[in-house]
């Protein structure tokens, strides 16, 4: 385990098991340098403890870099609660989580993630006031997908220099609160939006809302666009899909889009452009955050905008060192983490 932590360079981990509730949790706090860790909730079934585990201490690094990047005084964390494979009561076991991130006296707040909704975050909000993306606030995806959406400009920009996206073919893989958001914002900009989305309800919501076309699954890397957008899955970049790569550029909103470095690097000697996912997708986090502080939502407008000169700064020192855009990205994270933490020493 502490092999783990190190490699993670996570500094805390909270176990917490409830037999009354049947609450298996583990949150991970990566640093709280700028501020408290911000960071989702995860509820979903795991093989066993230790993926589980993993899971949050990899995804709360990540939301260090994340946070960092896109300029939120929060620091990373990051919770994984195992969804119990026979019956439970969801107002007990969230209930018992709220108890849990009330006891770290605010060095982490949550935040929904996959399996979680802000239903979930509103039991949560009845023990601790650690808790942001409640039915009061508006939807995170939103934002999220407005980042997703200047990344997308500055990606087209990088590469093929031009300003605005009409006309041009982009595949989104997975429809669901940030496809189907980003979907829109594409149809509006006058582009010719592709999908695919295991979910029959969420491909007929695209194509009554925003979408040209609609292909199966399994077709979506293939498809000739110019931006691939992923919005479901993790490790959809991978050796098995590098190949079948229709784009000239990946774009989306999952988290954890390569399966490994490497496989950023092979995007690069590819000519395709990738922009970072924890760069990219920071639009819900910057809300979540200032949200939270109490801040104005035009300053989380305007912040979520950066995003697009982030990217660009990124794209262009890839270029100059000719240097994979995810190894770039890491690196300038890693060192402004560094040199704050230096200077608190
Ligand atoms: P979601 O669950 O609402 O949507 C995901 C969609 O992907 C669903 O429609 C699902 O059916 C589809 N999907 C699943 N497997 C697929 C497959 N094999 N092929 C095609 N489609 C498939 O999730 P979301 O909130 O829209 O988030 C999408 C991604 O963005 C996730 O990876 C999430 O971690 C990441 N992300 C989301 C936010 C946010 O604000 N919601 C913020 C940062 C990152």
């Amino acid at each position: 385990m502490f092999d783990l932590l190190d490699q993670y360079q996570v500094n805390e981990l909270h176990v917490r098991n409830d037999a009354a509730s049947g609450l298996k949790a583990f949150i991970a706090i990566h640093n709280t340098q700028f501020g408290p860790a911000l960071g989702g909730c995860r509820f979903i079934q795991y093989e066993n403890d230790l993926d589980a585990m993993q899971d949050a201490v990899r995804l709360a690094r990540g939301m260090s870099y994340k946070a960092v990047l896109a300029g939120v005084d929060q620091g990373g964390g990051k919770a994984v609660i195992i969804k119990p494979k026979g019956y439970y009561d969801s107002k007990l076991l969230f209930a018992e989580f709220g108890r849990f991130v009330e006891s770290l006296q605010g060095r982490y707040i949550t935040a929904i993630d996959s399996g979680t909704t802000a239903k979930e975050m509103d039991i949560i909000q009845q023990y601790t006031s650690h808790v942001t993306s409640t039915s009061t606030t508006e939807n995170p995806s939103i934002y999220t997908a407005k980042g997703v959406f200047e990344g997308i400009k500055a990606s087209v920009k990088h590469k093929l220099n031009k300003d605005d996206l009409q006309g041009l073919r982009i595949a989104i893989q997975g429809v669901g609160n940030v496809g189907a958001a980003l979907g829109q914002l594409l149809d509006q900009a006058g582009c010719h939006v592709i999908v695919a989305d295991i979910s029959q309800a969420n491909v007929d919501n695209a194509m009554s809302k925003f979408a040209s076309e609609v292909v199966k699954p399994e077709d979506i890397y293939h498809t000739p666009c110019t931006v691939f957008s992923p919005c479901g899955l993790s490790n959809v970049i991978n050796k098995q899909t590098i190949e079948k790569l229709g784009c000239m550029i990946v774009a989306g909103s999952a988290n954890v889009q390569l399966s490994s470095h490497e496989i950023g690097q092979q995007l690069h000697d590819k000519g395709i452009l990738y922009a970072p996912d924890y760069v990219i997708n920071a639009g819900g986090l910057i809300y979540a955050s200032l949200e939270h502080q109490g801040i104005s939502k035009s300053a989380a407008v305007e912040k979520v905008a950066h995003i697009y000169q982030t990217l660009s700064d990124i794209f262009q020192q890839s270029k100059l060192t000719n240097t994979a855009s995810n190894l770039i990205a890491d690196e300038i994270a890693r060192s402004k983490l560094y040199e704050a933490i230096n200077q608190a020493a």
